[in-house]
């Protein structure tokens, strides 16, 4: 019993359990409503004996006070750690279900790329179809687990960076052939219009081009027919500047304020696109934050988005 009520008066282990800063913590919350309880205490009595010529009557007055302190900051304190409890129950449930889902899903991968090889007998163009589609909802799958552990890793605090010495402009040039058969598909045009000689800059190259891969790829998708799609790279400032534009559906202005929310997706897109999961530009800020850098977009209705971010050079 005591040694559960020590536990319990660890305050920084039981804020780490749940993953929330000190000031947003039920526990640490907890010790500062007791300090003002004490400070409420000790004023009314000194205002009580000032005023009451009764000090039986001050003494009750405060007594009362307390409890009824005590139980309302005991009732809102346990009310926050249901809600601390439940959210990191919902976390360890998303990373239970994303680890074992990975397995699975690189499983199918394969198979479906093998029987698709003809490696395994000859297969009939119907079924080659039907291979498709299988080979693109899986990589659906795979796209939303790893989104998702990404995401924990940001809100866990162990989300790192390995950086290296790299050129911006051929990663931009991969992700653009990368993405070629992609945009050629839904009938956009991408344009790259680059600085010449930018020096190589320190990025984590896997998380950098993911993050303009969610640029890329927002641009690409959320053109409606045909369009351009115009990517710029310079230096601005003693700083990177990277640029997408597109000529897409553009974000309507009551939602631009949580565009790079988790899960977030607005209302015009989710009309005539309903693949998405609404993480692409909450992971691309993370990345681009951690990196040092600024991002941000300028956009209008029915006339397309630009999405910008910034690099620090060194
Ligand atoms: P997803 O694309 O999977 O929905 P994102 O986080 O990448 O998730 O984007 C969130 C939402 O922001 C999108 O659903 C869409 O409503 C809006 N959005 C992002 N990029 C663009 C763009 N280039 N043009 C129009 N809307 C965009």
């Amino acid at each position: 019993m005591l040694k559960k009520i020590f536990n319990q008066l660890n305050i920084f282990a039981q804020c780490r359990k749940y993953n929330l800063p000190l000031w947003e913590c039920p526990y640490f919350l907890f010790l500062i409503m007791g300090f003002v309880i004490i400070i409420v205490t000790v004023t009314t009595y000194l205002i009580g004996v000032r005023y009451i010529v009764d000090p039986l009557v001050v003494t009750l007055i405060v007594l009362l006070l307390d409890i009824i302190l005590f139980i309302i900051t005991f009732t809102i304190i346990h009310g926050f750690i249901k809600l601390a409890e439940v959210a990191r129950m919902k976390t360890e449930f998303i990373s239970v279900v994303s680890h074992q889902l990975r397995s699975p899903i690189s499983n199918f991968k394969w198979t479906i790329e093998l029987l698709m090889s003809g490696r395994l007998g000859q297969i009939e163009e119907k079924q080659f179809d039907y291979l498709k589609i299988l080979k693109e909802n899986n990589n659906r799958m795979e796209k939303l687990i790893n989104d998702l552990l990404i995401v924990l890793k940001i809100e866990s605090g162990e989300f790192h960076l390995n950086k290296k010495e790299i050129s911006l402009t051929e990663i931009i040039n991969e992700l653009i052939s990368e993405s070629g058969l992609f945009a050629k598909a839904l009938n956009v045009e991408v344009r790259f219009q680059f600085q010449k000689n930018l020096s190589k800059i320190s990025i984590d190259p896997y998380y950098i081009k993911l993050a303009i891969k969610n640029l890329l790829d927002n641009g690409i998708r959320y053109i409606k027919g045909k369009g351009v799609i115009e990517i710029k790279l310079e230096i601005k400032k003693e700083k990177v500047y990277f640029e997408v534009k597109d000529t897409g559906a553009g974000i309507p202005k009551n939602d631009q304020k949580h565009i790079f929310q988790k899960f977030f997706r607005s209302a015009n897109i989710m009309k005539h696109q309903t693949k998405g999961s609404g993480l692409g530009l909450y992971i691309a800020k993370s990345i681009i934050k951690k990196s040092g850098g600024e991002i941000g977009f300028r956009s209008l209705e029915s006339n397309g988005s630009t999405f910008w971010f910034t690099l620090p050079l060194k």
